[in-house]
């Protein structure tokens, strides 16, 4: 009988299981968290951190789900050493767990700035149940935040500490919002409907040092402006957890570097979600973690599979703004493309094309056509019989299927 042990409760960990339990039903499934919690759904986190979710409405797996699926699983339990030649894994407590095959599933951390001050108590990031529940507890005793970073995190969390009653101030380093998803022109019209919600956005800013005060912190931007706060929550993205590495002679680059089986070339070891890269890419998004895991687990358990990548695809999770992005965004405007910006209607959409095959696609304002868009993306569908009219406002998108 097999033993796969999986470091790890996230979606990458969670969907190896379950794909090993459909094609094993008799092997050991043993799987470890350093968090206390049941399986939950990560981007839920700004949700909670606003008051308007409860933990139990973003768990996705309780007790009962590991009990029918017969997964022993550690809560509270660090791994903190692999013996891969003795094919075991150490726990903190010093407690041996011997396995067959291998999943490193450990996510990421969020990255930390190196600026003086980013470590001072006050200063925050998001990741985890138990980094929301700090930064609520700050929140409650502070009247201003300064969040930094303009990425989707960045705003959704500071949607989050706006909606508990702070003045919120986003400091993005490059010149507009949400660098990766969205283009100038697309992010000057978000910006301006958050500005009206009640953002401040410093943007082209780069920090140079975050200093603590005996009532909060002055963050100090490089060209000397000087912004008050009283808690600063850092989103300056994410790094792959390869604490484990310091056992283990894993190749690590942006992530650790696995094949199209999910293999680390460690035998018996495989790796999926945040903590990887693959064909030279890092993902850190849900969708990526999960087929990762999938495939991941489906090998472990002797059926072939292959991860061919994931098309990115992210919605910003604001109430009041419906904002998607997928694919090659083309942020330079280098690319052929068919924009629609309506500035009274609030609405902008681009579809950048490629030989006459979409891309990828901005939707602001107005997402009809969203999964028909993200499905020809998917299938790389020819669109050069609809060209002339996939910029009217009254497209069938039906057409794309
Ligand atoms: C606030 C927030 C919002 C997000 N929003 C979105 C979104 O809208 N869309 C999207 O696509 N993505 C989003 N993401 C990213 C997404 O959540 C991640 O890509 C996904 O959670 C990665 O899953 P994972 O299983 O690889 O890792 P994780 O979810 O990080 O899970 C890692 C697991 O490993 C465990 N672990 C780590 N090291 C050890 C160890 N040594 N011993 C034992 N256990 C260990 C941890 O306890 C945890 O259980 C968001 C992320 C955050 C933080």
């Amino acid at each position: 009988m097999t033993t796969y042990l999986i470091i790890g409760n996230g979606v990458a960990g969670n969907s190896a299981a379950e794909s090993i339990r459909k094609i094993d039903s008799q092997g050991n499934i043993l799987m470890f968290s350093r968090e206390k919690y049941y399986f939950y759904y990560v981007p839920a986190l700004p949700e909670y951190l606003a008051g308007r979710k409860q933990v139990k409405d973003f768990t996705i797996h309780n007790e009962k789900w590991y009990d029918q699926n017969r997964i022993e699983l550690h809560l509270a339990t660090e791994i903190v050493e692999v013996e891969a030649p003795q094919k075991a894994v150490v726990a903190k407590s010093g407690r041996r767990f011997p396995y067959d095959q291998l999943l490193l599933a450990c996510g990421g951390n969020s990255f930390l700035l190196p600026i003086p001050g980013s470590q001072s108590p006050g200063v925050y990031t998001l990741r985890t149940i138990e980094d929301t529940e700090r930064i609520r507890r700050r929140a409650q005793q502070c009247q201003k935040a300064v969040v930094i970073g303009g990425g989707l995190l960045g705003l959704e969390a500071g949607n989050g500490l706006r909606q508990v009653g702070l003045e919120v101030s986003v400091v993005e380093f490059f010149p507009r919002l949400l660098p990766r998803q969205m283009d100038v022109a697309g992010a000057a019209l978000l910006k301006s409907q958050m500005e009206e919600m009640g953002f401040r956005f410093f943007l082209g800013a780069k920090i140079q040092e975050i200093i603590p005060e005996k009532d909060g912190f002055w963050v100090c931007l490089e060209g000397g402006e000087r912004l008050k706060t009283e808690m600063v929550l850092i989103s300056a993205g994410v790094r792959p957890e390869v604490a484990l590495k310091k056992s283990l002679d894993l190749q690590v680059d942006q992530g650790v570097k696995v094949d199209d089986g999910m293999r680390t070339g460690l035998e018996g070891i495989f790796a999926a979600g945040d903590l990887v890269e693959h064909r030279g890419r890092y993902y850190g998004i849900w969708p990526a973690s999960m087929e990762q895991g999938r495939v991941a687990g489906s090998n472990m358990a002797g059926q072939e599979l292959r991860y061919q990548g994931t098309v990115p695809a992210n919605a910003l999770k604001v109430a009041g703004i419906d904002l998607v992005a997928a694919g090659e965004i083309d942020s330079e405007a280098k690319m052929e493309a068919i924009v629609m910006k309506d500035e009274a209607r609030r609405t902008y959409r681009k579809l950048v094309l490629k030989d006459n095959v979409i891309v990828g696609a901005i939707l602001l304002g107005d997402t009809r056509g969203n999964d028909e868009i993200q499905k020809a993306i998917q299938l790389q569908k020819d669109v050069s019989a609809f060209k002339g009219s996939l910029g009217s406002q009254t497209f069938d998108f039906s057409k794309l299927k």
